[in-house]
Parts: C-alpha cells; sequence; structure tokens
C-alpha cells in the first residue's frame, strides 16, 4: 500500500497518509493543526526506486502464470506459442478473465 507523506506549510510537522492506490491520491489536512497547506514529500517507501526495480516488482503471480504455461508445453513444442497466447493484464482484466476474480 502506497504511503504518502506531507509536510505542514503552517506548522512543518509531517503527516503520513495510506492511499489504497496512487490514483486515490488527494488533497489532505494536517495532522496536527489541520491545515491544508500540506506539501507532498517523497518517502523512503519510494525513494531510490529505479524502473528496472519496478520490473522486479512485478506481480509474481504473473510469473507463476508463465511457470505454469511452460510446464504444460509438451516436449518440443515451442514454449513461445503459449507465450504469445497471453493478453496484457489490461485487456484480461477488460475481458473478464478468471483469473482477475480469485
Ligand atoms: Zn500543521
Amino acid at each position: 500500500m502506497p504511503i504518502y507523506e506531507y509536510r505542514c506549510q503552517a506548522c512543518h510537522r509531517v503527516s503520513s497518509f495510506f492511499f489504497k492506490v496512487a490514483s486515490a491520491a488527494r488533497a489532505v489536512n494536517c495532522d496536527h493543526c489541520g491545515d491544508a497547506g500540506m506539501e507532498r514529500i517523497m518517502s523512503s517507501f519510494s525513494q531510490g526506486r529505479t524502473e528496472a526495480d519496478e520490473y522486479r516488482n512485478l506481480d509474481p503471480r504473473y510469473y507463476k502464470m508463465v511457470d505454469d504455461a511452460l510446464g504444460k508445453a509438451s516436449p518440443g513444442s515451442d514454449p513461445d506459442h503459449y507465450l504469445r497466447q497471453m493478453a496484457p493484464f489490461s485487456a484480461a482484466e477488460k475481458s473478464g478473465d478468471p483469473y482477475f476474480n480469485e
């Protein structure tokens, strides 16, 4: 769960907020004085993350799905055949893939 930290421009204290998804981040008020003049600061949670880190942190279920598909391939078959059949997450989600109903 993403943690967002804001520094109050009135009392200069830091408040932490939790949002389920990044797009839910919204205007917040200071936990200490209630002032709305909050300035977003980078928390240690998101600091120093590179794009490569993002790829490493892909949903592990995706890797399992790939492994399962490769495991089912009969010997001598082209493993890429299974990879090519996989829809991107966005497309699968739209088509109501049961994978997303877990
Ligand atoms: Zn404040």
